[in-house]
């Protein structure tokens, strides 16, 4: 049996990994317990908790042992430790009964049911699903569900035991990385936590690029403890489950309650929805997040607040997006000052009233290209224009040049892919170290 949990936790406290990690180690009396999933959705959603993450594993339950009583301890575990009394906190769990996967793996469920899971996932990170969508899978597969109050958590629930069932038949299907949680000692919960700093850079310095985002070498900071009053103590993330343990093991910190591994959709960049070629603009819709290529329009500028703006145009029929660095994205702004209009680009991010928050960018080629008045062949001094589309005269001279000159400037910047620091980077988006592999016929800058 599958189990997908989703939006039991607040901004106030919390957390639907914790959740999960108290049933797998609870459960465990009950049968064999697979690397639970994280999986973050849509991260555009407006109504979502901090991470908007949802949970699932998958349960092959003892003999002796029934579907029924697993059930009952999952819906008990989740109606006390939601935080119910938040507004926003709506929490869902949809179970994928043993007889249905059996059913689904021999392709026995009648219209192509994994390809229907596959979507659903799939739009749930990129597109805004509705409640009734969840309703309808889980009303044409027949599946069992639970929820309280609005159980608007049904949609990440059935989401992340749809992203498990796809990665149980086919493990490689989608990218992955892991997550080792420390949760900690619920006296602690809400206090500062303690961790000593020094040891977390010499576990990153250890690790990297096998784990990544733990820390923040430009801005100087530790980033993977969350600042909230919630059980998590930190996350390790990486792609080697071996270099995630040795850091765990050279972290010192506050005595833990619990930890879990994950297998997650994080830093993968799952999110994006890429675009080939030219892009009409009534494809572009505001919560969805896009890979758009184009051509730097204008020159970006530095607005109130540190924001830097600029456009890019899409096509030739003067389509254009409006595309921002937020000053949360701190030295990121200054590859994206140094663009210059006739730069080409390729632009990842999501879409908010019509802005392209900015995620990465891959400068392709720079407009290195500058015009200027021509100097005179005989004294080398500038050449004023002789009016307008009258080419350009020295004065003292008289010598006479029609055309400006291209001078190739230094541009301060090299082409290749650039990203916001570890501070701002979203759990979903895919760190460009991770890219080093696979896109070796590109620069990347990663930024650490
Ligand atoms: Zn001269």
């Amino acid at each position: 049996m599958i189990i997908g949990i989703d939006d039991t936790d607040s901004r106030r406290g919390g957390c639907t990994t914790y959740l999960c990690a108290v049933l797998v180690d609870e459960l465990k009396k009950y049968g064999e317990i697979s690397t639970p999933r994280l999986v973050r959705l849509n991260p555009c959603i407006p109504f979502k908790t901090r991470g908007n993450g949802a949970v699932s594993f998958e349960i092959r339950i003892a003999n002796g042992k029934e579907e029924k009583e697993v059930k009952e301890v999952v819906k008990a575990r989740v109606s006390e430790l939601s935080e119910l009394s938040e507004e926003e906190t709506n929490p869902g769990v949809v179970f994928i009964d043993n007889d249905t996967l059996t059913a689904i793996s021999r392709g026995e469920k009648e219209n192509n049911s994994d390809e229907i899971l596959r979507n659903f996932y799939e739009n749930a990170v990129r597109e805004v699903l509705r409640l009734a969508d969840a309703y309808e899978l889980i009303s044409n597969l027949h599946l069992d569900y639970f929820g309280l109050k609005t159980k608007r958590g049904i949609i990440g629930a059935l989401a992340a035991a749809s992203f498990s069932l796809l990665q149980k038949n086919k493990p490689d299907y989608y990218d992955f990385t892991y997550e080792l949680m420390s949760y900690r000692r619920k006296e602690r919960w809400g206090m500062l936590r303690l961790i000593d700093e020094a040891s977390v850079w010499k576990a990153d310095a250890a690790t990297y690029p096998l784990t990544w985002d733990t820390v923040d070498w430009s801005e100087k900071k530790i980033v993977f403890a969350p600042h909230s009053p919630c059980p998590v103590l930190f996350g390790i993330r990486g792609d080697s489950v071996d270099a995630i343990y040795k850091a765990y093991e050279l972290i010192d910190a506050e005595p833990e309650e619990r930890k879990m591994l994950f297998i997650t959709n994080q830093g993968t960049d799952f999110h994006l929805i890429r675009f080939e070629g030219e892009v009409a603009k009534e494809k572009l819709q505001d919560y969805h997040s896009y890979i758009l290529a184009g051509e730097v329009e204008s020159n970006p500028r530095t607005i109130e607040g540190g924001h830097v703006l600029f456009s890019v145009s899409l096509s030739e029929e003067e389509t254009s997006v409006e595309c921002i660095a937020y000053e949360p994205t701190k030295g990121f702004r200054d590859v994206i000052r140094k663009l210059r209009a006739g730069d080409e680009i390729t632009v990842y991010g999501s879409l908010k009233k019509g802005t392209l928050n900015l995620e990465k960018i891959e400068v392709r080629k720079l407009n290195n290209v500058v015009e200027r008045n021509p100097r005179c062949d005989k004294c080398g001094r500038t050449m004023k224009s002789a009016g307008r589309f009258q080419g350009y005269r020295c004065k003292r001279c008289g010598t006479f040049k029609a055309e400006k000159d291209k001078v190739i400037v230094d541009r301060g910047i090299e082409t290749g892919l650039y990203e916001v620091p570890p501070v701002a980077r979203r759990h979903i988006a895919k760190p460009l170290i991770r890219m080093r592999m696979e896109e070796a016929d590109k620069e990347i800058h990663p930024s650490r």
